[in-house]
């Protein structure tokens, strides 16, 4: 049954601006401060204030557009979107309707079959609501907050490009990399600074027409958004081949019980009546700054990912996960501009810092080892001063207490043996002591080669050149 239909899905996404400030007023733009202390007499509608647009706001809503390959409109409007809300004190928000900041984008996937570009229809600007927060003390109790009300925001409306809940992922977990590249905002679905309503109709495979849709909305997470798209595509399949009809209607997603419900008829009442904002003049964008922002765009992640291949010769599955953080990936390129070991450097990072901001649920921004320190610890361990097994004990000690790594292989004797005299005499020791097991090993017992190995690292509490204890062994025990 589900072979014979195609899911046809297009996403509008609703992302928080980190600006200093409101949109259109002076309170700051801040989530979980005490409720209702950001707000003033212009983001709280009362009569006779009038807005003033926060010129950061434009900025970055013309940077996602750029990030995305939007035609930037050097003209438009915004508009007021009217509707009757108990978190929304002004009765309307103001938007843009007709005439968006951006248009005509795209942005480049990763789907099931190679890359894919999924439309980009427009990204317009427009105020937060005021957050309503039910059932604190009571399934009867309502709180509001007003610190959200005039939080910029940008919408983005894909086109109906997206062919599965695999591709709508993957185009989420594209837009929220290029917008943390561009530091226009943190991206926090369970925050709520991006919020994704999904809309979905099927259609038999091979017809070009686009069936009915309906719109999911309250999914908290980008799996909850797959989960959501799985749901309503077995629904609307089975619908239509028990040669029932869909409903346009808007659903809400139930994460706990996985399954949706349609909104309430008055909740979803969509008359917004929009008309232009009286309050605030047509928007000009200026191609001297149009210019200058463009100028001041980082590196996007297909360029990155292009950059590092090239200089730093890595797997693609490495770059992936090395760029999918833009932090982990400054991290990753100040090391290695000390340690000058590129693919180690990603070994590294990857098996122990990774792990370590896992096991403490961290940021790198916040990871105690600075990148100084990471990599003159790689550079001993590059240039055999110490072996990777006295690495891993001089990284975990780095980790405690903010000293060299210089200064910890020396305090705590973890210098690497190697090459001298000492190696052999020890490892003829270890002939010595075990010389059963030579013997054995000399008539043919070649699996005990491990065991010597194990003793002479237990002798010299691991500092031993695994290579050179290698070479001298086999030149002792096969001579
Ligand atoms: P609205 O103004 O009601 O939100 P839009 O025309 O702006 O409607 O479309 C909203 C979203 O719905 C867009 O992302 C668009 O790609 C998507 N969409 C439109 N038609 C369909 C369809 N038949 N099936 C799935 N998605 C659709
Ligand atoms: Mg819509
Ligand atoms: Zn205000």
């Amino acid at each position: 049954m589900a072979e014979v239909y195609e899911p046809v899905i297009g996403l509008e996404v609703h992302v928080q601006l980190q600006t200093q400030s409101k949109m259109f007023c002076k309170c700051k733009n801040k989530y979980g401060d005490a409720p209702n202390i950001h707000t003033c007499p212009i983001c709280l509608g009362y009569p006779g204030t009038l807005p003033v647009l926060n010129k950061k706001a434009v900025e970055f809503g013309i940077k996602a557009g750029l990030a995305t390959n939007c035609e930037i409109a050097d003209f438009c409007r915004f508009a007021r979107k009217n509707y009757f809300y108990p978190d929304l004190p002004k009765g309307y928000q103001i938007s843009q309707y007709k005439q968006p900041l951006c248009y005509s984008g795209k942005l480049m996937i990763e789907s099931e079959n190679g890359e894919k570009a999924i439309g980009i229809t427009r990204i317009h600007l427009e105020e937060d609501s005021g957050k309503s927060i039910h059932g604190v003390e009571s399934d009867e109790d309502t709180y509001l907050d007003f610190n959200r009300c005039g939080v910029p925001l940008i919408e983005i409306v894909s086109e109906p490009d997206i062919r599965s809940p695999e591709e709508a992922y993957q185009y989420l977990r594209k837009l929220k990399l290029t917008l943390e590249y561009l530091e226009i905002s943190d991206c926090n679905m369970e925050q709520g600074s991006l919020r994704c309503d999904a809309n979905i109709s099927v259609r038999k495979k091979g017809e070009r027409e686009f069936g009915i849709r309906t719109e999911m909305k309250n999914m908290n997470s980008f799996s909850g958004v797959k989960k959501a798209l799985e749901f309503e595509i077995k629904r609307q399949s089975k619908l239509l081949e028990e040669g029932g009809k869909v409903v346009q209607q808007t659903l809400l997603w139930d994460d706990r019980r996985e399954e949706a419900r349609p909104m309430r008829g008055k909740e979803e009442s969509e008359d917004y009546r929009y008309f232009p904002e009286p309050d605030l003049v047509a928007l000009e964008v200026d191609q001297k700054w149009l210019h200058k922002i463009k100028e001041d765009i980082a590196e996007l992640p297909d360029e990155k990912h292009k950059r590092f291949k090239k200089e730093y010769e890595l797997r693609d599955y490495d770059i992936d996960l090395l760029i999918s953080d833009h932090n982990i990936a400054n991290y990753y390129e100040n090391t290695v501009e000390i340690s000058e070991a590129p693919v180690l450097t990603s070994k590294w990072l990857q098996n122990e810092v990774l792990r370590v901001l896992k096991e403490e649920n961290i940021n790198i921004t916040d990871f105690a080892i600075s990148e100084k320190r990471f990599g003159q610890l790689l550079i001993l361990l590059k240039d055999d001063k110490i072996n990777a097994n006295s690495a891993k004990k001089v990284f975990n000690k780095m980790l405690q207490n903010d000293v060299s790594p210089a200064e910890i292989v020396e305090e705590e004797g973890l210098a690497q043996m190697s090459g001298s005299d000492q190696l052999a005499g020890i490892i003829e020791a270890v002939l010595e002591e075990n010389s059963d097991e030579a013997a054995r090993y000399r008539e043919g017992e070649k699996k005990l080669f491990g065991f010597f190995m194990g003793q002479v690292m237990k002798k010299t509490k691991g500092k031993a050149n695994p290579q050179e204890t290698q070479e001298i062994l086999r030149k002792l025990l096969d001579e």
